[in-house]
């Protein structure tokens, strides 16, 4: 049977652009095509561009009433909220992580749209004391036509993550998801017409990264870009955008830290130290790829994650009692397949895992075994580079200092995890590591009211809480004489 073929969003309007290609959306955990999506072209986005500039210059979304802003944003969360199973399914098909997986990221994304809608009209100035004769005061502008590159791991969380605000803010979108997994950000454009969302506000645009990315990031007519991403493609955004200075928002990749002292709940750091690494088969930039085990519970700690690791079910996303996944492409399950084969050439030890699953029902799609490494040093591949799959290394420590400086050795600075209930160790290490996020005696948080960033080569700028919308607004400084 011929795969349907899906339009993107322009101006208020389903279109297939202007040339004939498509390309195919696979199910990553069958192989199965399911949809065809328009490859959009560069003059495709350039007038997704033009068009999100007229609707900015409009003014009727930009000088909308603030609350009114807020109520609309508020509305879509409703629209997902009513269905909330759809596309939950839709994300697992495209996407291929675990449905229960899914569902947390729908429920996610309404938080945020939520989040935002309550903060629309909180988005303040403020008063400056200059000259007893004079006024001086702050507003907070849009910036106007915000571009959105998102990758495949959250395409529906990470697209809400930086849409939200940007709306709630009075900007006017151009958004280009990944091209593996359009689906449901195009649900969100949907819902976002269904809301009263004025035409030409938010525009989607499917398309690869090579042409409709790069015409994004590169049109004059962009004031903001957001990109989440790996290192490289960030650095080359950068650059392009440093020549029409252009503001960007990066978060990139992560090779973070999860740390186990003596002293920690053994059971519930076991647990969380597979959930960290195996969720959404670990193509996260926040995984728990490095964990790091204090030597006086490395063996005892490491046969019992390996005990509950051999017991996580592998299987299709849309099976309520699936663990692990498909990785999203073949390319990516061929990519860290050869991680693992590094890992191995390079001297690391496999506990476990390493390999494509046998079972006949998972032949088709981009499955691996959860896997774990040990005698991992910062030299190998496996130690040092980000290979956004279910892949463990593990390391031993013995003091504070030492597993500070182990942590902090790499050029990210992302995420961190750390074990224990000594209040004045966890405090050392929260002042020490070098990561946007810590987590303490937890992994895997992040909340719409949290900021999000990372230190080193993890990014610039802060996605999430109130501090996100430095991004999405100028600040215009006026002063009245009043003599
Ligand atoms: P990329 O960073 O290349 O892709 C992320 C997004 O950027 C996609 O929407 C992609 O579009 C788009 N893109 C690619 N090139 C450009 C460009 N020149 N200009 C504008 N947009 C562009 O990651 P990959 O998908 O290639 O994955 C490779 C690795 O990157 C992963 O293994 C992982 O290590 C890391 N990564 C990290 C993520 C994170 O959350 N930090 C998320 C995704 C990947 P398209 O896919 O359509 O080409």
């Amino acid at each position: 049977m011929q795969a349907e073929t899906s339009k993107f969003f322009v101006n208020g309007k389903w279109t297939a652009g202007s040339s004939t290609e498509t390309f195919e959306l696979i199910n990553p955990a069958t192989g199965d095509v399911i949809r065809r999506v328009p490859r959009a072209t560069k003059d495709d986005v350039r007038e997704a561009v033009e068009v999100g500039r007229r609707a900015f210059e409009a003014t009727s979304w930009r000088d909308m009433e603030q609350t009114k802003r807020g109520k609309l944003l508020m509305q879509i969360a409703a629209l997902m909220r009513q269905n909330f199973d759809e596309l939950a399914k839709l994300e697992t098909l495209n996407q291929g992580k675990p449905i229960r997986e899914s569902k947390g990221d729908v429920a996610w994304t309404i938080r945020a749209f939520e989040y935002w809608a309550g903060a629309a009209d909180k988005i303040e100035g403020e008063t400056i004391p200059v000259t007893p004769n004079r006024l001086t005061y702050t507003l907070r502008e849009p910036i106007g036509v915000t571009a959105h590159i998102i990758p495949w791991n959250y395409p529906l969380a990470l697209a809400a993550r930086s849409i939200a605000p940007a709306l709630a803010a009075g900007n006017t979108i151009v958004a280009k998801p990944a091209e593996l997994t359009p689906l449901t950000l195009l649900k969100i454009a949907e819902y976002a017409q269904k809301s009263g969302c004025p035409n030409g506000v938010l525009n989607v645009i499917t398309g690869s990264g090579s042409v409709a990315g790069r015409e994004l990031v590169s049109n004059l007519g962009i004031d903001g870009i957001t990109f989440t991403g790996s290192t490289e493609t960030g650095q080359q955004i950068m650059e392009t955008a440093a020549k029409n200075v252009t503001p960007v928002l990066l978060e990139l990749g992560g090779k973070n830290p999860n740390i186990v002292f003596p002293d920690a709940d053994f059971q519930k750091a076991v647990q969380m130290a597979k959930y960290a690494i195996f969720t959404n088969a670990g193509q996260m930039c926040w995984a728990g790829s490095r964990l790091f085990l204090h030597n006086e519970i490395y063996e005892k700690f490491l046969t019992e994650l390996k005990n509950q690791t051999e017991l996580i079910k592998i299987g299709l996303g849309q099976d309520e009692k699936t663990e692990l996944g498909p990785l999203v492409s073949k390319d990516q399950q061929e990519r860290v397949l050869n991680y693992i084969k590094s890992g191995s050439e390079d001297g690391a030890r496999l506990v476990t895992g390493g390999t494509v699953p046998e079972e006949q029902t998972l032949r088709k799609g981009y499955f691996l075994k959860p896997t774990i490494f040990t005698d991992v040093t910062t030299t190998m591949k496996i130690g040092c580079e980000e290979i956004f799959g279910p892949v463990l290394t593990v390391f031993k420590f013995k003091s504070v200092e030492e597993v500070v400086q182990m942590a902090n050795d790499t050029k990210f600075g992302l995420y961190a995890g750390v074990w224990t209930n000594d209040l004045k160790v966890s405090q050392r290490l929260v002042n020490q590591l070098q990561a946007g996020v810590v987590a303490v005696n937890d992994y895997l948080v992040a909340y719409p009211q949290t900021p999000f960033g990372g230190y080193k080569d993890s990014g610039i700028g802060y996605e999430s809480g109130l501090q996100a919308i430095s991004h999405y607004t100028r600040i215009k400084s006026v002063t009245v004489n009043a003599s």
